[in-house]
C-alpha cells in the first residue's frame, strides 16, 4: 500500500504538470523525473516536462512534505506552523487553485479527494 507521503508527492507532481502545461506552454522545459522524489515512475511521469520555475516549486514543496513534522498532517492552509516561505506559499496556492479547478472540470475528483492545500 502506498504511503500518505507518496500519495501527496504524486498529487503535487500532477498539480505541477497541469499548471506548467497550461500556464507555461511557451517556456523552455526539461524532462523531470519523479524518481528524483524517490517515487517509481508511471508512464505519464516518464515524459513529464517542466519549466525551471515549476521544477523548483515542485522540489521545494516535495521537500516540505517529506519533512513535515506533523502526523497526522493537516491541510497546509490550516497548519499552525506554516513552514513555507511566503513566496513559495503564494506560488503553490496559485498552482493548487488552478490545477484543482482543472481536475474538477476534467472529472478527476479521485485525484484531489485528499486535496491538502
Ligand atoms: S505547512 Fe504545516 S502541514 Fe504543510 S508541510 Fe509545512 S508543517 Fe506540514
Ligand atoms: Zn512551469
Amino acid at each position: 500500500m502506498k504511503s500518505k507521503v507518496d500519495r501527496d508527492l504524486r498529487l503535487l507532481t500532477n498539480f505541477a504538470r497541469i499548471y506548467c502545461d497550461n500556464k507555461h506552454a511557451s517556456l523552455d522545459k526539461t524532462i523531470w523525473r519523479s524518481s528524483h522524489l524517490g517515487l517509481s515512475e508511471n508512464s505519464r511521469e516518464k515524459s513529464l516536462r517542466l519549466c525551471q520555475e515549476c521544477r523548483d516549486l515542485l522540489e521545494y514543496a516535495a521537500t516540505k512534505r517529506k519533512q513535515c513534522p506533523l502526523d497526522p498532517k493537516p491541510m497546509c492552509k490550516k497548519c499552525r506552523i506554516h513552514c513555507y516561505s511566503s513566496d513559495y506559499r503564494s506560488k503553490i496556492r496559485n498552482v493548487m487553485r488552478f490545477s484543482g479547478t482543472y481536475m474538477i472540470k476534467h472529472g478527476r475528483l479521485d485525484l484531489i479527494i485528499h486535496y491538502f492545500f
